[in-house]
């Protein structure tokens, strides 16, 4: 074997992606030191219970439950410890003590991304997170550094394993939410407090970290609007099917164009959104995510597989231990994050595109016509409009009630609101069942 030079590499964190990290590494060592031009020489696996039991067969002796003095001497760090403290004084206590680091912490970059970016810049070390933002997919790299001489107009991603399984499901079975939710989590593929996947904060999290890398922009967290999926129920997924839809909960991230002389502007959002049954994403099934990128130049580019999963997660992170391995005997500084556009965020209430209004009306003349008065009046220019006769008197037919589904052209998000808060009170609607954004071209 050629005689290379070794690398010291720390792991903080033996859960479902470190075991197989430590796992792959102990196992693939020759194989990975010839690709990296270094050995890289596990040197210990920082965890809270010494006796947990682990989804690897791992040596004892390397397990230690004191990550900060292993940290000390280290060349890379692998922090796969998750949640926001310690990960992030042992990210920093790593980057202050000469090693690059790779995390696949969402939570903490998207919250502390900038502390931790710019610690890193300050002493020339590298943070590398492929598996931050959809596990196995590698989207980082080619945001950074394929389409880094290319302008991203927009990226949809399905980037949330458990709310695409669910939703999967409903479409599939016609289930209602409750009850996948329960199947989702007895199978493991949902957590026994879901909030997070269900009320899209994951979600929303590597909504930030991808508009930051796609339009060079530092986004916070509360720049980014959020709605999580528990609304959605069976009527509203068959509605969508018979419109030719799915509902899938989008991570959107947008090019704004200057309006009134002014700069660029992002809009970064995480909702459920209808979905043409004839686009790329809507054929993504079960716990699998999809990144859907949109170039100026290199048009459109998907990417798709595993966004999670323990094994599957180990591949990104060992692709950056690689990388970082590379960098330190090559040398140089490191790349640093590209933050200097910093293209204002918009809120939600400025974003334009397509919603589908399902509304059950009074079933009576003259009602589909105050309707339409009300949309246009907010300027919201209506595309389709379907009406079904829900309840009707038996003689005349009328009297009942309707269900109207109406498909708008492009609108404001702030008109649109108005303008169904107005048909609300109209006295002629009698409920508003689903306002659905439509996203996709
Ligand atoms: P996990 O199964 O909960 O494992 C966490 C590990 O960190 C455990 O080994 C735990 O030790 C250790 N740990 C936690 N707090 C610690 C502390 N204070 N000091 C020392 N060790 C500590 O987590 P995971 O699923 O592997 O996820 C790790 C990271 O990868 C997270 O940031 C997550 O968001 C990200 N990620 C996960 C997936 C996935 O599919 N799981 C996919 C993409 C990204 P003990 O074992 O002793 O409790």
């Amino acid at each position: 074997m050629t005689d290379y030079r070794t690398l010291r590499v720390a792991l903080l964190g033996a859960g479902a992606v470190g075991s197989q990290v430590a796992d792959l590494l102990l196992r693939h060592g020759d194989e990975l030191a010839d690709r990296a031009g270094a050995k890289l020489e596990l040197a210990g696996i920082a965890v809270r219970n010494l006796d947990a039991k682990r989804e690897a067969d791992l040596p004892r002796e390397l397990f230690t439950t004191d990550a900060e003095t292993l940290i000390v001497g280290s060349d890379i760090v692998i922090e796969l410890m998750g949640g926001i403290e310690p990960a992030r004084t042992q990210v920093l206590h790593a980057i202050a003590s000469g090693a690059d680091v790779v995390t696949a912490n969402k939570a903490l970059l998207a919250t502390h991304g900038s502390e931790v970016f710019e610690a890193a810049d300050q002493v020339g070390a590298e943070v590398y997170y492929e598996a931050a933002a959809a596990g196995a997919i590698p989207i980082i790299r080619p945001l950074r550094d394929s389409l880094a001489g290319d302008r991203v107009v927009r990226i949809m991603g399905i980037v949330n394993g458990t709310t695409n399984y669910i939703l999967d499901r409903m479409d599939t079975e016609g289930a209602d939410f409750a009850d996948v939710l329960a199947q989702a989590q007895a199978l493991g593929y949902a957590e026994a407090d879901p909030t997070a996947d269900v009320e899209g904060y994951d979600a929303a999290q590597k909504a930030a970290i991808l508009a930051s890398l796609a339009f060079h922009t530092t986004v916070p967290l509360d720049a980014v609007h959020r709605e999580g999926i528990t609304s959605v129920d069976a009527a509203m997924i068959e509605s969508a099917r018979h419109a030719g839809y799915v509902i899938k909960l989008l991570a959107v991230c947008e090019r704004l164009a200057a309006e009134d002389g002014g700069t660029e502007s992002i809009s970064v959002r995480v909702y459920p959104a209808l979905v043409d049954r004839a686009h790329p994403l809507a054929s993504v099934h079960g716990a699998n995510n999809a990144v859907f990128v949109q170039a100026e130049a290199a048009g459109d580019l998907m990417f798709y597989g595993a966004g999670a999963g323990g094994v599957q997660t180990a591949s990104a992170v060992l692709g950056d231990v690689v990388s970082a391995a590379r960098r330190h005997i090559a040398g140089g500084v490191g790349v640093g994050e590209s933050t200097r556009a910093n293209l204002p965020a918009v809120p939600i209430g400025r974003v334009i595109t397509r919603y589908q209004i399902t509304l059950e009306v009074d079933d009576r003349p003259g009602v589909l016509a105050t309707v339409a008065g009300i949309l246009s009046e907010g300027r919201v220019s209506i595309a389709t409009v379907e009406q079904t006769v829900i309840e009707a008197d038996e003689n005349t037919q009328t009297g009942g009630s309707a269900r109207l589904v109406i498909g708008t052209h492009k609108a404001r998000e702030q008109d649109l609101s108005e303008t169904v808060e107005r048909l609300a009170a109209s006295g002629v609607v009698e409920r508003v069942v689903s306002v659905l954004r439509v996203e996709g071209n």
